[in-house]
């Protein structure tokens, strides 16, 4: 088989691997509920209530599998331009602010005026929330998050007092599917830093992560000016 054709099927059986748990969790539930549950008023409202995860769960793996595919889809047109960050963060800060309130994390935004990243700008969203959504969901609760604009010319970072990351986890934690606890996974589909990942080679961008376990995690960021984009980039 070759390489494209191997990547495809990996991808696939892992896809439907990480699809088959909710569903054959929704299945028992189901089952048990006929068997008899139904008529236990208690125990109908809890299986109904964790059928209702599993829903969310499978809701979850089909937009990440979905922007992945969207991500992918643009590999020949990445249309890029310049972007204000400022803007683009305070769409992302408020498109989690339900999250945030939720979670009681706090979110600052701490950008240049004028700060600009020459990227798509679907995709630069597409990043910013998903790191964002990262930094909300692993910080506990009375916990801050930064968004900041970097040393150079299109870099940023996104920075939290979270749970952080062994030295050990951070080189896996971009590959597809893969959480650190699976057991306590907070809603995760391990999808989303591949995805991260994925627009940052489509862009010739570079990411790196600094992280400590309990004291935070900052992710950061970046983008290529446009004559340094490594691949055609076709402007608007
Ligand atoms: P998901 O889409 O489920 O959040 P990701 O691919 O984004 O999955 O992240 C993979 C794993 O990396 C997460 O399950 C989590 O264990 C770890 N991780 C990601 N971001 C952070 C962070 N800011 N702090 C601590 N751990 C993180």
């Amino acid at each position: 088989m070759n390489e494209p054709a191997r990547d495809a099927s990996t991808w696939i059986a892992e896809a439907s691997h990480e699809l088959r748990l909710p569903i054959a969790n929704l299945k028992l539930l189901i089952e048990t509920l006929l068997d008899g549950a139904v008529d236990d008023p208690q125990a109908c409202k809890r299986m109904l209530s964790r059928a209702n995860q599993e829903v969310e769960r499978l809701e979850r793996l089909v937009v990440d599998l979905l922007s992945i595919e969207q991500a992918a889809d643009s590999r020949h047109e990445l249309r890029c331009q310049w972007n204000v960050l400022e803007d683009r963060a305070a769409y992302a800060v408020d498109s989690l602010k339900a999250l945030a309130g939720e979670r009681r994390v706090s979110v600052h935004v701490e950008i240049e005026p004028g700060w600009l990243v020459f990227a798509s700008p679907e995709q630069l969203d597409q990043v910013l929330l998903n790191l964002l959504e990262n930094a909300l969901k692993f910080t506990p609760e009375g916990g801050q998050v930064w968004i900041r604009s970097g040393q150079d010319p299109g870099s940023f970072a996104v920075e939290d007092t979270g749970i952080g990351l062994s030295a050990s986890e951070i080189p896996k934690i971009f590959e597809r599917f893969y959480r650190v606890d699976r057991a306590s996974s907070r809603g995760s589909t391990g999808l989303g830093l591949s995805i991260v990942k994925h627009i940052v080679d489509l862009h010739g961008a570079k990411i790196s992560v600094l992280s400590e376990e309990r004291r935070g995690s900052t992710f950061v960021l970046q983008f290529p000016g446009p004559q340094r984009m490594g691949r055609p980039c076709a402007p608007f």
